[in-house]
């Protein structure tokens, strides 16, 4: 009933070279009949992406956007030029925003919002760190996280968002969260939605995120909770986000 989503975040990483090679292998790719796949590229390489994912199922995503349409934002980049660039799926709130960037649960509704205006989907990042797990907060913190933003929306709205729960110390650290983990996180998450409504927890779309490779993706994504993945190291390499696609099926 949940279409399957499968995201590359490529963060600030990436070359023309590998938006060729993606656009070359998944134009000829078999990927599962029901599976949404996306690469998320630094913005210089969404026009690049877009002419070499055409004939491919690859969708395109912006790794953040500006919550205003236009004006006086050097440097940033925002949901109208996006659209004008064939994105249909936006991150808000990664959690290096959140750490590096100092975005506060505002800043990320701000975005969510932004996005929904010009009908991009926005994948909404939530997860606790180390010391949170550690302390036995994570399911607190992750429910303020998702709670802050969802209850700031209108039903209509809320339909329209995806959640990703990427915990910290999974990021890029090679350190997994077990299948189980995962899936406790991630039904505690659904549970929560079901108090806004049940249709809407029923129907909306969660990603695990956090050191997801070709060996363990299928395990966690057979997780009655788990419907996706949103990939960093891995979605580097075509193979490696080809195999994780397939185990998607
Ligand atoms: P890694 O897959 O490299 O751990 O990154 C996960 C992530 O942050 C995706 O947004």
């Amino acid at each position: 009933m949940r279409t399957p989503l499968i995201a590359g975040n490529w963060k600030m990483n990436g070359s023309t070279e590998l938006v060729e090679a993606f656009g070359q292998a998944f134009s000829s790719a078999v990927l599962p009949n029901s599976l949404e796949a996306a690469i998320f590229p630094p913005y210089p390489y969404l026009g690049a992406a877009r002419a070499a994912f055409a004939e491919s199922p690859l969708a395109l995503g912006a790794q953040t956007l500006n919550p205003h349409p236009a004006g006086a934002h050097t440097g940033e980049v925002s949901g109208p030029m996006l659209r004008e660039f064939g994105v249909q799926y936006a991150l808000v709130g990664h959690s290096e925003r959140r750490q590096l960037y100092r975005e506060s649960d505002e800043q990320v509704h701000e975005r969510l919002l932004a996005a929904l205006e010009v009908d991009i989907v926005p994948v909404l990042c939530v997860g606790e760190s180390l010391a949170e797990r550690d302390a036995g907060h994570t399911l607190q913190v992750v429910l303020h996280q998702v709670g802050y933003v969802m209850s700031r929306l209108e039903p209509a709205q809320r339909e329209r968002v995806i959640i990703a729960y990427e915990p910290v110390w999974a990021i890029g650290t090679g350190r997994t969260a077990t299948p189980e983990q995962a899936q406790e996180v991630m039904a505690g998450i659904r549970a929560y939605l079901a108090e806004f409504d049940r249709g809407l927890a029923d129907g909306l779309r969660l990603l695990y995120g956090g050191s997801m490779n070709a060996g363990n993706a299928a395990e966690l994504l057979a997780q009655p909770d788990i419907d996706g993945g949103l990939v960093g190291g891995a979605s580097l390499k075509v193979d490696d986000f080809l195999a994780i696609c397939q185990s998607a099926g």
